[in-house]
């Protein structure tokens, strides 16, 4: 049997997780469970070509990870014999203070509650995800996984905010960046495709999912991110607004008389796509767009736009680039998003090849012209196996 890890991603009324091998790299198993805190919440597994759900009242994400080892042993597919060796959270803010893997302690999870400040909506939730698995694996070492980590050592021009140093040092305001282990995944995989070394290219990673987020990458080390202090700064995804005006967040607060929370509330979860078009699936977004829906052409151009701004800005900072790589949800599926954010850069070194663009495929790929200077790959991103190689490295 191979040594199996356990991989949870916890957000705040959902539990995601994933039973990986490290080596070869095999998902075994994957689901998420949904709406915890309701009467109807949605448990999904998929297990060994079998699919299995239900939807009952869970009230929290203790009873979600209950539900969710049953479902495994309705499935056959008993704890003790899936050769469980430990398992990996990914923890969205690591503070200047934790980069590397880091295997779980009580000073561990003390520290990480304080920095839930820094992180309201993302950190709280893989916290808690961390507790439930030590309660109900007691004997399993439990590893944290920083979505910052990649990006700890950005240089200071990327990371610094043209503020008062001094109220900056003392609140810790700075870019971290976030997606470091899709980023650093995406782009050794992007390397290893190519078969060059990842320390002599340079490139540009664009990670757009729900979230979204841009990387320049120089021998495998990042020097620029989209996202910020918290992983609202950058592009505009799904539901985030990314880069506003910090003039609209004091405007709404003095003038509507918005609540704080409000204001981030608004600005998380009802802005980006979303907020300007009433839906955050890039799916459905073209369909509207087809039928003439105004709101839904503005959201798209508005996100072609901010990617285009990147791509520009990331090949300035780089100066020469080798590699663009496209990955996430949108990235890997949605070959009119690619075809628009690089249409018309030839000058700029980037031609894509229509052709490869838009074959269906799945997999590592190139899409880009065979005379485009610049490559362009779509690589599919799997952090949930990068988390767990990540957490069997942090136990030798
Ligand atoms: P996250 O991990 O941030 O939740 P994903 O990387 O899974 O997000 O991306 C989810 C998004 O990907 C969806 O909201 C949808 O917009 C987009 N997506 C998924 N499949 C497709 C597809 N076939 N075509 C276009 N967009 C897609």
């Amino acid at each position: 049997m191979q040594p199996a890890v356990l991989v949870l991603n916890c957000g705040s009324s959902s539990l995601k997780y994933s039973l990986v091998e490290p080596d070869p790299g095999t998902s075994v198993a994957h689901g998420i469970v949904e709406r915890i805190g309701s009467d109807h919440a949605l448990a999904t597994l998929a297990y060994g070509g079998l699919k299995v759900s239900r939807e009952r009242r869970v009230t929290d994400h203790d009873a979600a990870l209950r539900l969710t080892f049953e479902m495994f042993a309705e499935a056959g597919g008993h704890l003790e014999t899936l050769g469980l060796v430990a398992v990996g959270h990914r923890v969205v803010h690591g503070g200047r203070e934790f980069y590397r893997p880091t295997v779980v302690d009580d000073a561990l999870i003390a520290r990480l509650g304080e920095l839930a400040p820094l992180a309201p909506l993302h950190n709280p939730p893989g916290v808690l995800g961390i507790e439930v698995a030590r309660r109900l694996l007691p004997d399993l070492p439990q590893v944290a996984v920083f979505d910052t980590a990649f990006f700890h050592d950005l240089p200071d021009a990327a990371a610094a905010y043209a503020i008062d140093r001094e109220v900056a040092e003392a609140w810790g305001l700075r870019r971290y960046g976030f997606h470091g282990t899709s980023h650093q995944y995406v782009s050794e995989q992007a390397a290893a495709f190519l078969g060059v070394d990842p320390a002599g290219i340079s490139q540009i990673v664009l990670h757009l999912g729900n979230g979204a987020s841009a990387s320049a990458i120089v021998g495998g080390r990042p020097v620029d991110t989209s996202m910020g202090m918290t992983p609202m700064e950058g592009l505009v995804m799904g539901t985030r607004s990314g880069d506003v005006d910090p003039g609209i967040v004091f405007y709404l607060g003095r003038t509507a008389g918005m609540a704080t929370e409000d204001i981030e509330n608004m600005l998380n979860r009802r802005s980006g796509v979303f907020g300007l078009a009433g839906h955050n699936d890039f799916r459905e977004l073209h369909k509207l767009i087809e039928n003439g829906d105004a709101a839904a052409r503005l959201a798209y151009d508005v996100y072609i736009h901010r990617l285009r701004k990147y791509i520009g800005a990331y090949l300035a900072v780089l100066g020469n680039t080798d590699v663009i790589s496209f990955t996430a949800g949108v990235g890997e599926n949605d070959a009119m998003v690619r075809r628009d954010a690089l249409t018309g850069l030839a000058p700029l070194g980037i031609e894509l090849d229509e052709h490869l663009n838009e074959s269906p495929a799945n997999g590592p790929r190139v899409i880009s012209a065979e005379n485009s200077p610049i490559t362009v790959l779509v690589i599919p991103t799997n952090e949930e196996l990068a988390i767990a190689r990540a957490c069997l490295g942090a136990l030798h």
